[in-house]
């Protein structure tokens, strides 16, 4: 089983290494709320609350805000960059496999480039924070695992869980 992370596919293994190392590196970059909500996001797409192989998703239906869109996009990307760069892989009990996260990361960077402010689902972000309810983290201050400095998701810390 796997998953399509836009025409990027993963194996279920594989999946969660590529959102430990984001989560890591956008917890650790992420100064606005809307980079936070970002980050909470990516970490929602978490397999062993989710199901595995049931976390796909395509760029245009991440929850972007479309006033603060280009500075987003440009934090995503220094997320994925520094998430190359191993920054914080020494709060991960394993090594990930760089031969095959590195391609994955890249390429994921290229999609995230490649995307167009009039590509994307402009009620994408309105849409989300509505299911949230008041508990949710992006409601109530993003609070981040004391262990892994990983902002948590609805579903708990996405390190932990994985
Ligand atoms: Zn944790």
């Amino acid at each position: 089983m796997s998953n399509f992370v836009g025409d990027i596919q993963m194996s279920n293994g594989l999946t969660d290494v590529f959102f430990n190392v984001l989560v890591l590196s956008g917890s650790a970059l992420a100064r606005t709320d809307s980079e936070r909500r970002l980050v909470v996001w990516l970490a929602e797409k978490d397999q062993s609350r989710m199901g595995y192989g049931a976390i796909g998703f395509d760029l245009f239906e991440i929850p972007w805000a479309l006033d603060t869109f280009e500075v987003d996009k440009n934090f995503l990307l220094q997320a994925v960059a520094a998430a190359r760069n191993r920054l914080n892989w020494e709060k991960l009990d394993y090594h990930p496999n760089e031969d095959a996260l590195f391609p994955c990361l890249d390429q994921f960077a290229k999609l995230i480039s490649g995307i167009d402010i009039d590509k994307i689902q402009p009620n994408s972000l309105e849409e989300w924070l509505a299911e949230a309810d008041a508990s949710d983290p992006v409601m109530c201050g993003f609070p981040m695992c004391p262990k892994h400095q990983a902002l948590l998701s609805v579903f708990g810390c996405h390190i932990c869980n994985n």
